[in-house]
């Protein structure tokens, strides 16, 4: 169902209405996890100055360590309504268990699928039933087949709307959180019909890393970028050390009207 044998042109997912897919540069930028619904708001004003037309946000965050901010749950998710409300902007926000994806759906305009579930097949089947668009992150163990065979069960449960997003591998390099895969982006492009974006936030895990990360997947030809953003990172109780601060995001917006002759 995903394959590009099957559907010979490229798709394009609406989340309501912004497009993701060829022929546009989505930018989906906000919070790694919502915190108060100051710092919500903060960080959707800075993404929607920078033209992002989609807003990040987890209220359910899947930490490595049990004793890491957990994130706000529900709680997290009538922030971000709330917000949405306030900014017009879209939500896109993590969905870590099959029995929670019904809860999330009702809240969220696009689920996202991380790392660490790509393979949940049960919660694959589930978001696949939820009705609403996906973002499928690669598994950082996974191959390219395998994300897309993940990407295959969201489809069969009736749902095509499901955007794949590149965040990094794990290699044997340390000086990054991962490897961002930039050679994922035209495979998985050739392979399937569905759009394919890149994470640079998560991949490196560093700030100075986000731009150059970015640059590289669209010049590889990615139908769209997401980052964090955090109005004070040093505050931040996720995955500081990534988030992008205004000056940066200025500067990832210029990069993207630059590059967008490379769509
Ligand atoms: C995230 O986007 O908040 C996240 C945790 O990403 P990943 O699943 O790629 O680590």
């Amino acid at each position: 169902l995903v394959s590009r044998e099957q559907h010979p042109d490229r798709s394009v997912v609406h989340v309501r209405g912004v497009p993701i897919g060829p022929d546009t540069l989505t930018l989906i930028a906000g919070p790694c996890a919502v915190e108060t619904p100051e710092q919500t708001l903060a960080a959707a004003r800075m993404a929607q100055r920078a033209g992002a037309t989609l807003l990040r946000g987890g209220a359910f965050k899947p930490r490595t360590s049990p004793y890491a901010f957990q994130g706000l749950g529900e709680l997290g998710l009538k922030i971000l309504a709330d917000v949405r409300t306030e900014t017009g902007l879209p939500i896109v926000t993590e969905v870590l268990s099959a029995h929670e994806v019904e809860m999330v759906a009702s809240y969220a305009d696009m689920l996202q699928v991380g790392t660490r579930n790509m393979q949940n097949f049960t919660l694959l089947r589930e978001v696949g039933a939820a009705g609403k668009p996906v973002m499928l992150k690669r598994g950082m163990n996974a191959t390219i087949e395998e994300w897309l065979m993940a990407a295959e069960y969201i489809a069969q449960r009736g749902n095509l709307s499901i955007v794949l997003c590149e965040r990094g591998i794990r290699t044997f390099e340390t000086a990054t959180r991962n490897t961002l895969d930039v050679s994922a982006v035209p495979v998985a492009q050739r392979l399937s019909h569905l759009p394919v974006i890149v994470d640079p936030s998560h991949s490196g895990g560093r700030r100075d890393l986000v731009l150059p990360l970015a640059r590289a997947g669209i010049v590889a030809g990615s139908d769209g970028v997401i980052v964090d953003v955090h109005p004070d990172p040093a505050t931040a109780l996720c995955d500081g050390p990534q988030a992008l601060v205004e000056e940066d995001l200025t500067d990832l917006s210029r990069t993207i009207e630059d590059l967008s002759v490379y769509m």
